[in-house]
């Protein structure tokens, strides 16, 4: 066990352990070249530290639709006037978060390949064209609300506590 951080340190700074030997796959795990998006299923660059969103709009989405399932787990449809509220912000921050947030002094996120199959493709309207990016992702965010289970990883209420072994088990 106490010699893992070692080999950890090497493979950060690019060393071979071993003398030469071929590399194993332990240096490719401490260092994925992608992560996954765990909001539109995406892949993205991966930075210096694990995130699960490849946006900073997704990760708007997902904070929005974990609140309102949590609020309709509590309420149902008779939300209370402060949280309807709240939700109503919340919708309209995700959603108007769509270009990258150039004030925050964060570096840009790298290009972010779409996942081959849209991974709400069943439940999504498909009179909506594509082209209408709003009403697709409004349209996303509400089916997710409303599932009887959740649709995405990121949509369970203890995404906060598994985000970071969700990261890492689709790093690539
Ligand atoms: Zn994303």
């Amino acid at each position: 066990m106490s010699t893992l951080p070692a080999v950890a340190e090497l493979a950060v700074e690019g060393a071979t352990v071993g003398g030469g030997g071929a590399p194993s796959a332990v240096p490719s795990l401490l260092r994925p070249e992608t992560y996954e998006c765990a909001n539109c299923g995406g892949r993205f660059e991966a930075r210096n530290r694990p995130t699960p969103y490849c946006t900073k709009q997704c990760g708007a989405e997902a904070k929005t639709v974990r609140y309102a399932r949590k609020a309709r787990a509590e309420h149902g449809t008779d939300l209370p006037e402060t949280v309807r509220t709240a939700l109503h912000r919340q919708f309209v921050h995700a959603l108007t978060e769509c270009a990258w947030d150039k004030w925050s002094g964060e570096p840009e996120p790298g290009p972010v390949v779409p996942p081959e199959v849209e991974p709400l493709a069943e439940h999504l309207d498909a009179q909506i064209p594509d082209s209408d990016v709003f009403a697709r992702r409004a349209n996303g965010m509400k089916v997710r609300v409303l599932a009887d289970s959740e649709l995405r990883p990121c949509d369970v209420q203890e995404w906060d506590s598994v985000w970071r072994d969700w990261v890492n088990a689709h790093a690539r």
